[in-house]
């Protein structure tokens, strides 16, 4: 799966202008309502102040009108229900979404709370040149306001800029935990490898760019051969440790560019996006034989496991290609080596 933009509905394209007035607006009317200002909150009602989500306005509205207490739940579920669903896919949406609107709208107020600092010392000083000119006392009374009006307008900036400084800090705490989460929900917790699902997502995305650049991209799938019987005579946890050693030996055998995956039990796969197809070959060759050079040995023991082999099927992404059958030719590959007895690399058939 690809990250899908249109899980997230509203376009936040205003210009700084207006978003700085949207800000006077949308402040206040939160501040009314006793809502707590947090990025989600203020996300619902920008929406609904610049007027950007029509089904969002409507029950916002009702629920202004019915003078109901926005709760946290109300507020999540408003957010999932019209602005994007909090799947993992759209998580970086997000984040980006909400900082470059904080962003935006905070760069907006610190202008206009400049300007209105810059007019009050600009009439200021033609305020005092004009105190002595008794003619002139209407224009004076004027400027006066004026500077009045100015400064509240600067002091009301001010505020805001606080404010908008304080969602700012909250959002970025946000931002950082989405972050987690998301390397988090990609990773398999055994290996540090990609997990499935980020394995599915990447390769997805690769192919989509394959089509467009048509570029070199490679596949191998992996699995460690009689890995039971490791299991079986050492116990799982051995077993367990066998997996890490055999991620991070092929973690060090990949360019920067591939992604290292678990696929499932002990099968892992390399996307290898950028890459012609003797050079997988011979990552893949480099990664058989460095893990069959040794005996594995147990963790604070000197007791030998014996030597792990793994059989390795390599495929090449090809024009009318899909996401199965690109696994498939690997998987087949795969179970050839196996078949011709295990522990060695074998590209797809090419018939
Ligand atoms: P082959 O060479 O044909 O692949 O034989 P194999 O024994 O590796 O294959 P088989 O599919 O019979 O067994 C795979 C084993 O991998 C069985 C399962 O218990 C073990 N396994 C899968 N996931 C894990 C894991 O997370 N930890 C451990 N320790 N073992 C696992
Ligand atoms: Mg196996
Ligand atoms: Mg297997």
């Amino acid at each position: 799966m690809t990250i899908n933009s249109s899980t997230f509905i509203s376009k936040y394209n205003a210009t700084l202008e207006q978003n700085a007035e949207y800000l006077r607006q949308i402040l206040p009317l939160m501040a009314v309502k006793k809502v707590a200002i947090d990025p989600l909150s203020f996300t619902i009602f920008y929406d609904y102040i610049a007027g950007n989500n029509i089904k969002l306005s409507n029950e916002l509205r009702d629920i202004l009108d019915k003078q109901t207490t926005f709760t946290s739940e109300l507020c999540i579920n408003l957010f999932e229900k019209h602005i994007c669903d909090t799947s993992i896919k759209s998580l970086d949406k997000i984040n980006q979404t909400l900082l470059q609107l904080i962003n935006d709208t905070s760069e907006a107020i610190g202008a206009t709370g400049d300007k209105a600092s810059a007019a009050t010392l600009h009439f200021q000083s033609h305020s005092k040149k004009l105190e002595n000119s008794r003619s002139l006392s209407e224009i004076k009374e004027v400027l006066t306001e004026i500077i009045a009006e100015t400064q509240s307008l600067a002091v009301t900036s001010m505020s805001l800029q606080a404010q908008l400084d304080e969602s700012k800090k909250d959002m970025q705490s946000l931002r950082h935990d989405l972050e987690k989460a998301h390397e988090t929900a990609k990773t398999d917790a055994l290996t540090g490898l990609f997990n499935r699902r980020a394995f599915d997502q990447t390769l997805d995305q690769h192919i989509e760019v394959h089509k467009q650049n048509s570029s070199e991209l490679c596949l191998l799938i992996l699995d460690l051969d009689h890995f039971k019987k490791v299991n079986d005579t050492f116990g799982h946890q051995v077993g367990d440790n066998v997996l890490r050693y055999t991620a991070n030996l092929m973690k060090q055998h990949i360019s920067e560019h591939h992604h290292a995956a678990r696929y499932g039990g002990e099968e892992m796969a390399i996307i290898m996006p950028n890459t012609p197809f003797n050079k997988a070959m011979e990552i893949a060759e480099k990664i058989r034989s460095s893990l069959a050079l040794h005996p594995l040995k147990r963790k604070g023991s000197k007791e030998s496991i014996g030597k792990v082999t793994v059989s390795i099927g390599v495929s090449g992404f090809k024009r009318n290609d899909s996401i199965e059958s690109l696994i498939e030719r690997a998987d087949q590959a795969m179970y050839q080596a196996k078949s011709n007895g295990r522990n060695q690399v074998m590209a797809e058939s090419f018939s």
